[in-house]
């Protein structure tokens, strides 16, 4: 017998743990919808006092420190498991994702090399295929699970240079005759800045095109930019187009943004970071027409899908760009498997944890029919909660079958965008201070408005009645 190890405390304490765990997490589930949806006030200085008291020299009880973690967390934070939480996104995890993070973190799987984990890789490229399916990719797409959007976005965008410039691998852009530049629209998740400065193309390289009717992007200016650009004697490399806006869900014209793309020689990507979901439903499907034809596509499944957070998807019908595009070698890494890539050569990352896990197991358990149920069922919420404002006297300024809906009140409006941001802040923050629901302000091709997402699984009827009479409340109080 081994002598433990000073963090080895053995099976009986690990379970006493979990357990302990597991019953924090489930009273926060029964008990999170009783309470406010984020803290009254936010500050933050009972926060620090206690963190100053946390040296890391002694050890401690768990039955002190979990709970009181737990309080924390509890106490100041935005509830975004909470039923009225109308955000961004960031949805109710189902049981099964959470219950699939704990065998992740369990059981650890090292996803750099094939070998290391072959169950974990394919079960990971099983979800990544089926997902592609849905969206009618080709046969033999290929993808990675990411930490999120942002790193599935990043990762288009180094597919993109690669298949577009031979030369980019080996001599950067610094080897490019001239500058390449790239189109998204000024909807769409500005992500893309950061990632351009993270690349080297420089934030100037990202081309907002201004959005036309419905928020879509407008695809005469696009050619006009492109045109100017050209002239400029710069290189479109990348047209992107988004599928379900962050701010009011707007659906850019894929088809007609796949047909450009191929006709300039560009790479067409589709973010499809929240919307994306809507693959799993044969009814909402037809909404992302044209994402067939992507060069590559994102989609996040700790927004829709209501995994818990780090789950995001790229996927990509060019197998052989993507593998170029993270090729590595090393002399430490295990030797790969044939007609396997290994996870580290084709990703962004290296040592993974085991995202699409939670993933999986929640396809395997509930079944993609109860995943397009929901979906259905949060669509059908978001059209009830739009009319519903709309019978109280709210404008609705989206264009959006997707469950998000931005209103303004048109007594604010008349005293200018400035007046009019600052009064839709205030009552977005006596709703919020009140407890009553989560929201977010938003502006709409400048336009400055509430926001309101359906992103909960626990969302109902009684939680849009609610929200909407809080809202009702806010404007009384404010006037105008
Ligand atoms: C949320 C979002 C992203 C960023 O995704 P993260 O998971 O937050 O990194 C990118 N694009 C769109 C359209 C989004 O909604």
């Amino acid at each position: 017998m081994n002598e433990a190890g000073p963090l080895d405390v053995g099976e009986e304490e690990g379970a006493r743990l979990l357990t302990a765990a597991v019953d924090l997490v489930v009273r926060h589930a029964k008990e999170v919808a009783e309470g406010p949806v984020a803290p009254a006030e936010p500050g933050t200085a009972w926060l620090r006092e206690w963190l100053a008291s946390q040296d890391f020299e002694a050890a401690r009880s768990p039955e002190d420190a979990l709970p009181e973690v737990m309080a924390a967390l509890r106490r100041w934070g935005v509830h975004t498991t909470h039923p009225r939480y109308f955000g961004l996104f960031n949805p109710t995890p189902t049981w099964w994702g959470v219950a699939g993070e704990l065998l992740a973190a369990g059981v650890n799987p090292q996803l750099a090399a094939y070998s290391h984990a072959p169950a974990a890789v394919e079960m990971e490229r099983h979800v990544l295929r089926f997902m592609a399916g849905r969206l009618g990719l080709p046969a033999g797409a290929e993808g990675s699970f990411t930490v999120g959007g942002a790193e599935a976005n990043l990762t288009a965008v180094i597919v993109a240079l690669t298949r577009r410039f031979p030369a980019y691998p080996r001599s950067g852009l610094a080897g490019l005759p001239r500058r390449p530049v790239l189109y998204a629209s000024a909807e769409s998740h500005l992500a893309w800045l950061k990632i351009a400065h993270m690349t080297g193309l420089g934030r100037d390289a990202v081309r907002l095109v201004p959005a036309g009717a419905a928020h879509r992007m407008d695809t005469e200016r696009l050619r006009e930019m492109r045109e100017a650009d050209l002239a400029a004697g710069l290189e479109p490399f990348l047209l992107v187009g988004t599928a379900g806006t962050t701010a009011g869900g707007a659906l850019d014209p894929l088809p007609e943004l796949a047909a450009l793309a191929a006709e300039w020689g560009a790479h067409f990507h589709v973010d499809a970071a929240w919307a994306g979901a809507v693959a799993l439903s044969d009814r909402l499907r037809p909404l992302l027409t044209g994402v067939e034809l992507a060069d590559s596509v994102t989609v996040d499944a700790h927004k829709w899908l209501s995994a818990p957070m780090g789950a995001g998807m790229f996927l990509t019908p060019h197998a052989a760009a993507l593998a170029e595009s993270f090729r590595a070698t090393t002399s430490y890494m295990p030797a790969e498997t044939e007609d396997a890539p290994d996870p580290y050569a084709t990703s962004v990352q290296w040592s993974r944890r085991f995202a699409g896990l939670k993933v999986f197991l929640a396809l395997a358990v509930a079944g993609r029919p109860a995943h397009a149920a929901q979906l259905e069922r949060d669509v059908r919420l978001g059209e009830r909660l739009a009319r519903r404002l709309t019978e109280e006297g709210w404008l609705r300024i989206n264009d959006t079958p997707l469950p998000v809906v931005c209103v303004t009140a048109p007594e604010a409006e008349t005293a200018g965008p400035e007046r009019s941001a600052a009064w839709h802040a205030a009552v977005a923050e006596h709703v919020v201070r009140s407890g009553q629901a989560w929201l977010s302000t938003v502006r709409l091709g400048g336009r400055p408005a509430l926001r309101l997402c359906v992103t909960s699984h626990r969302t109902g009827v009684a939680d849009l009645e609610a929200v909407v009479s809080a809202l009702g409340d806010a404007r009384k109080r404010m006037g105008t």
